[in-house]
């Protein structure tokens, strides 16, 4: 049993109950109690005194490319389209040793940014790059974050009218069988599992309707969830028209990709009625502001979107168009994007904390068991140390954290095991994992144009 007591507890659970002074008592994988005042008496366990601290679910992260953590900082000032182009040659190279490198190191940036859930999207696979699954997934176990790996796929190469190179490409028969037997291998659909696996084609200019199809197949015989990127670009939508003869959001629609079980990087460019379409099929959305910003993409309808009730979850999106990798910070990005669309109440602080938590595990489908501090939901959540020189004198902590510095993280339990304490990794060395990712950056450094 662990003990957290003395905390501003901000449940983020349906009646948005917070308590002053609250407790949370963990027990194994699970919480065992949450509430005002100091835990219940008869209680015995560790003792976490977390005075002058806010205690909130573990931030979940909807969309990820961890491997793009060893291509920091090229292409600065592209297009999603010229920025793809210049990186596939460099992803090319990936083997999976620079992958596994790069999600680690990726992995425990995320988790000292407060994220204790992250889905990521892998849909680079080189014909010599080993397996990249596998590198995935031993890096998640040694930073020990719970981990929803989206096995992605592209098979529409340049000379099939797609974007990326041919070289890059799988077949569509293989992509099918490799995401198939990501999920024979991985996939763990138990109550509080670590690792799930989903189906994820790329993204409408990478992939054949064929693919689209088959995998939207093969997930909903398998019971996994459907991902991949739309409605990212103008240059997307422009494309989409000409090529298809309808937007984004209705092609997707046309390959049976609207759904509960589905949700969606981006949904920058949808019109009124495609939100509406979104909300009433219960489709997700993973906004990803840092990275819309960076790539110049446009500004997602959140206001839109959440008011037609479409589960919106925060995600970094790959580092590569997002070089700061933190979860934290997509907090203060959401409002700051909402509220230069909408003005200042398109978006509140309490809304996206609730988006990087209680509606990205809507997005996973894991509603039942993360994004809320209640009595039986598994036991991942953050204490933020709120009462240091960045945040001393907020009255309300919860704006301390979405509004100002990402504060440190004094505890995270991922499954009720400690990932950080005191701003650390305890599961890894982070210098080495640093160490580590130089070396795999430099090795794909003989690739820059
Ligand atoms: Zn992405």
């Amino acid at each position: 049993m662990l003990v957290i007591e003395n905390a501003v507890v901000v449940t983020v659970d349906a009646a948005g109950s917070e308590y002053h002074g609250g407790h949370v008592v963990v027990d194994g994988e699970r919480i065992a109690a949450v509430g005002a005042g100091p835990a219940p008496e008869g209680v015995s366990g560790e003792r976490v005194d977390a005075g002058g601290c806010l205690v909130t679910p573990g931030l979940v992260n909807t969309h990820h490319h961890l491997y793009q953590w060893a291509t920091r900082g090229w292409a600065t000032d592209a297009t999603l389209f010229e920025w793809l182009v210049t990186l596939y040659p460099v992803w090319g190279r990936l083997d999976a040793q620079i992958t596994r490198s790069a999600a680690a190191a990726g992995l425990a940036r995320l988790a000292l940014t407060g994220c204790t859930t992250v889905a990521d999207h892998h849909y680079v696979f080189p014909r010599d790059g080993g397996d990249q699954m596998a590198a995935l997934v031993d890096a998640v176990r040694a930073v020990g974050v719970r981990a929803h790996l989206v096995r992605g796929s592209m098979d529409r190469g340049a000379s099939d009218g797609g974007l990326p190179p041919d070289h890059l490409v799988e077949g569509t028969d293989a992509a099918l069988a490799g995401t198939e037997e990501a999920i024979d291998t991985w996939h763990d659909p138990t109550p509080g599992a670590e690792l799930r696996v989903a189906v994820g084609p790329c993204s409408p200019f990478t992939v054949s309707d064929e693919l689209m199809t088959g995998a939207a197949e093969l997930a909903r015989g398998r019971g996994v969830r459907l991902h991949t990127h739309l409605a990212e670009t103008l240059d997307e939508q422009e494309r989409c028209r000409a090529e298809y003869g309808r937007d984004p959001v209705a092609h997707a629609e046309a390959l049976g990709w609207l759904g509960e079980d589905v949700w969606l990087a981006h949904t920058v460019h949808v019109s009124p009625a495609e939100v509406r379409e979104l909300g009433a099929t219960g489709t997700g959305s993973a906004h990803c502001p840092t990275s819309n910003g960076r790539l110049g993409t446009g500004i997602a309808p959140v206001r839109d979107l959440l008011d037609a009730g479409v589960p919106v979850g925060l995600g970094v999106d790959g580092a590569a168009s997002n070089e700061s990798g933190g979860l934290g910070e997509q907090l203060h990005q959401a409002v700051l994007q909402a509220r230069q669309r909408g003005g200042p109440r398109a978006l509140a602080p309490r809304e996206a904390l609730r988006m990087a938590t209680a509606d990205g595990a809507r997005c996973l489908g894991r509603q039942d068991e993360l994004g809320s501090l209640e009595p039986g939901k598994l036991a991942d959540l953050v204490v933020w140390a709120t009462d240091g020189l960045p945040h001393a004198g907020i009255d309300d902590p919860v704006a301390a954290l979405v509004l100002g510095a990402v504060p440190e993280v004094r505890l995270s339990l991922v499954g009720g095991r400690r990932v950080v304490t005191d701003g650390a990794l305890r599961t890894a060395d982070a210098a080495a994992l640093a160490a580590d990712l130089r070396a795999a950056s430099r090795r794909l450094e003989g690739t820059r144009p």
